[in-house]
């Protein structure tokens, strides 16, 4: 079969996918110039040029966290790509290209799946992957000599796009695929982040805050405007961007309205509430992750409690609704004492008055590589049902209208466990996409996910800065 072509695959479903700018970013980059396609979990043939994966000679991958790698390879086996690197003879299938934000903490379970894992974001790489889909017969020997491809064991080099020098939003051509905003025009503000959280892998693997290049972000959101959309804003730290409050005016000007990944609770102020209520924002999302004064100031997220009410008291003030975002199992934490907490917070919310519409999502904390607590322990399962159980003993009488939403403790068992295995975690993976099942992928790969999860995989993560073109 001759192969020709790239596609790009995000391993999600078509909407889930649009819903994240990685696929944005590069049917804008490469559809033009290589005629990049974008394919998707649940089907067999790209979205425009209706072609099956295995027909094109490069496909790139985009895996933004460690579960997406388990559709990854299910995919990979559905569509008759062997999933083991060695079982693809060169030639024969197309060369795998992987990246994104969980393979540039821990590319090293996908080195004996993926032709190539590069670290990093997509913009300084723009011209080295420009190169190899030119001439995909050569790839491999410029992949050997690119720094951020990760190789087996080492420390992967992390590629980042200088501050100014990025730009990803909605592609307009994608628009009518919808995604999970609304149909939202999707605008990226800004990388890594001025907080300095512990846990955080987008403040550790990304850096100091940078902004996303003003001009580009603006006129793609006056160009939404013209076209009857309204937009959605992504950032670490969006209400700390120096265009933040210009984009909500314009916003407002044009009679559109906005919707916002998250504000941190130090930049919601009384200004910026009324302001957000102009641009039609009606939930405001908080993650103080912890209802103790001291684990926040522990995490590296010293907030106090009055802070906290006080921007439930903007909140109550301006009707927004509050998701409310916590972990559990924090590092040296006291989950007991963490699950008391929470309840004695809401009680007081109660006393105060302030209980406004209101969601609460509860994780398990999860150690990421290249973050100061990447050497910290998931906590144990049953740990997480009990403070499970004891919260809910409260908040069912204080708070029973209240929607709370708890992750699987496993999921984040997979997180861990990704994030520390080695290249042997590729037989972990293969054995899972011959059968869909955890625990049989792990009995016949002889990898145990809480193992892995209890290990260190000794890889410490470098960054490195590169301007793009
Ligand atoms: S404020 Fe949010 S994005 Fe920034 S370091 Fe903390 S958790 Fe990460």
């Amino acid at each position: 079969m001759k192969r020709a072509g790239v596609a790009y695959l995000f391993p999600a479903e078509r909407r889930v996918a649009l819903s994240n700018l990685a696929p944005h970013y590069f049917f804008g980059a490469f559809r033009e110039s290589h005629g990049l396609d974008l394919l998707f979990d649940g089907e067999e043939r790209s979205l425009l040029d209706r072609k099956r994966p295995n027909e094109v000679a490069v496909l790139l991958v985009g895996l933004s966290y460690e579960p997406s790698y388990l559709t990854f390879v299910r995919y990979l086996q559905a569509n008759g790509i062997p999933v083991l690197r060695s079982d693809r003879p060169a030639g024969n299938f197309p060369l795998i290209i992987a990246g994104g934000v969980a393979p540039s903490l821990n590319p090293q379970p996908l080195l004996d799946i993926c032709d190539a894992v590069l670290c990093g974001e997509a913009e300084p790489m723009h011209d080295d992957l420009t190169a190899l889909l030119d001439s995909p017969a050569t790839a491999r020997e410029l992949i050997a000599k690119l720094p951020y491809a990760a190789k087996p064991g080492r420390k992967p080099r992390i590629i980042q796009a200088a501050a100014g020098r990025f730009a990803v939003h909605s592609h307009p051509e994608l628009a009518a695929e919808g995604n999970e905003f609304g149909g939202r025009t999707v605008l990226e503000l800004d990388r890594g982040c001025i907080g300095k959280c512990y846990f955080c892998a987008a403040r550790h693997l990304y850096g100091e805050s940078r902004e996303a290049d003003r001009h580009l972000i603006t006129h793609a959101a006056e160009a939404a405007f013209k076209r009857g959309e309204d937009i959605a804003l992504l950032g670490t730290g969006l209400e700390s961007v120096s265009y933040f409050d210009d984009l909500l005016d314009r916003a407002i000007a044009a009679g559109r309205t906005v919707s916002l990944s998250s504000v941190r609770i130090a930049g919601f102020t009384p200004q910026r509430a009324a302001r957000l209520v102009a641009a039609g924002v009606k939930t405001v999302t908080l993650a103080p992750e912890s209802m103790v004064a001291a684990t926040r100031s522990r995490i590296g997220k010293p907030l106090s409690d009055e802070s906290l009410f006080a921007a439930f008291e903007l909140a109550k003030e301006h009707h927004f609704r509050v998701k409310l975002y916590l972990m559990a199992g924090l590092p040296d934490g006291d989950s007991a004492a963490e699950a008391q907490a929470l309840i004695a917070f809401f009680t007081d919310l109660k006393k105060r008055k302030l209980t406004v519409p209101l969601s609460l999502s509860v994780s398990p904390f999860c150690p990421k590589p290249g973050t100061p607590f990447r050497d910290k322990a998931l906590m144990p399962k049953k740990e997480y049902e009990h403070f499970r159980a004891a919260a809910m003993r409260g908040l069912d009488k204080l708070m029973p209208q209240m929607p709370i939403e708890w992750f699987s403790w496993r999921e984040s068992l997979l997180q861990t466990a990704l994030g520390r295995l080695g290249t042997d975690g590729a037989q972990f993976l293969a054995a899972y996409a011959d059968t869909g099942n955890l625990r049989t992928a792990e009995k016949r790969s002889g990898i145990r996910l809480e193992d892995a999860a209890s290990e260190i995989a000794g890889i410490t993560v470098a960054t490195g800065r590169k301007k793009s073109a």
